[in-house]
């Protein structure tokens, strides 16, 4: 960090502290030529999470939409709100992992390879939501599939 006042490229830290609760550190630093004191601040780059979708449109990744989709696949079944929102924060984490942009495809298989160890049958029906299943035997096709991978 050089010091704005004599340009020189030496300086050190004298003291770090957090600010805003943890999201910031403030940093006094002094240069070693001039003993100029001066303050920097550090925090999170706010980078924004891009979905594309299969059309080529592009939308700003939305966590209560994924999080109402997995919702109306596990209604009725024994998934707590809770599990779905740590669902969500899970499916949030991976897709900035592989961000800042993401295929729509991609979330939607990293939600159907998580939903199939949470619940059966709430990953069939994301599945039939997902992969646009309208005929019985494309259920019975998943359901086949299903039970191959609980064998293997
Ligand atoms: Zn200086």
């Amino acid at each position: 960090m050089r010091c704005p006042k004599c340009q020189a490229d030496d300086t050190k830290v004298v003291d770090s502290r957090e600010a805003e609760d943890g999201s910031v550190i403030r940093r006094r630093r002094s240069c070693v030529a001039c003993a100029q004191r001066f303050t920097t601040y550090e925090r999170f780059e706010e980078v924004p999470l891009v979905v594309v979708k299969t059309n080529g449109q592009r939308e700003p990744f939305d966590r209560a939409k994924l999080i109402a989709g997995v919702e109306a696949a596990c209604k009725g079944r024994p998934v707590t709100a809770e599990q779905i929102e740590q669902f969500g924060e899970a499916i949030e984490e991976y897709a900035r992992l592989r961000g800042p942009e993401i295929p729509s495809s991609e979330i939607g298989l990293e939600v159907l390879d998580r939903l199939r160890s949470v619940d059966e049958v709430a990953y069939l029906r994301f599945a039939s939501v997902y992969k646009g299943f309208d005929a019985a035997a494309d259920f019975q096709r998943e359901l086949v599939l299903l039970k191959k991978l609980q064998q293997s």
